[in-house]
């Protein structure tokens, strides 16, 4: 290696086993990073506050909830449910002093489709009968508005909590609006 060159370098070059998905991510990123100036932004949340979502891949939660670079934890999973986040929302409140939480649901969740039953089939059919527990539960729901009232009802009652602002919506993916639940 040539004296003054970075011991890690960047490869300029994809690699040729590179599927479409790794190349894009490569692409794109080298486009992302020639004009990043973000780098100074603190660990810390600068606005204090968590969002919990969908990871639906209509969701575009910086640009749908106004979330600047630096000022909101984003934590997603399938559904935005608040028990599936709990680790990270604490880590997020106790260990990085976050105050808010915005639970945000949507329409047209996958969630609504499928029953634990469904699921369960499902999984055995494709990884085999007992790699799950028969009880092992996905949480999906069948009333789109009352699970944000349940989850946010069980963020307020969860002692361990801290900083019991919070409030719960629906994103509508058909329109691209948001509304307030509770
Ligand atoms: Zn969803």
């Amino acid at each position: 290696m040539a004296a003054g060159a970075p011991s890690v370098p960047f490869s300029t070059d994809f690699a040729t086993d590179a599927t479409e998905i790794q190349k894009n991510l490569e692409e794109k990123n080298k486009q992302y990073a020639s004009s990043f100036d973000k780098g100074h932004l603190a660990l810390p949340p600068a606005k204090k506050y968590l969002v919990v979502t969908c990871m639906d891949a209509r969701i575009d939660p910086a640009s749908a909830f106004g979330i600047d670079l630096g000022d909101a934890h984003v934590i997603r999973n399938a559904g935005g449910n608040a028990r599936d986040a709990l680790r990270s929302i604490l880590i997020s409140q106790h260990l990085l002093g976050t105050k808010e939480i915005v639970l945000v649901k949507h329409t047209g969740c996958g969630m609504l489709t499928f029953t634990n039953t469904d699921a369960l089939s499902v999984v055995a059919q494709n990884a085999g009968v007992g790699v799950l527990q028969s009880t092992y539960d996905f949480q999906p729901f069948p009333d789109l508005e009352q699970a944000v009232k349940d989850d946010v009802a069980w963020l307020n009652g969860n002692a361990a909590l801290i900083g019991k602002t919070i409030s719960g919506w629906v994103y509508e993916v058909e329109t691209g609006k948001t509304r307030r639940v509770v």
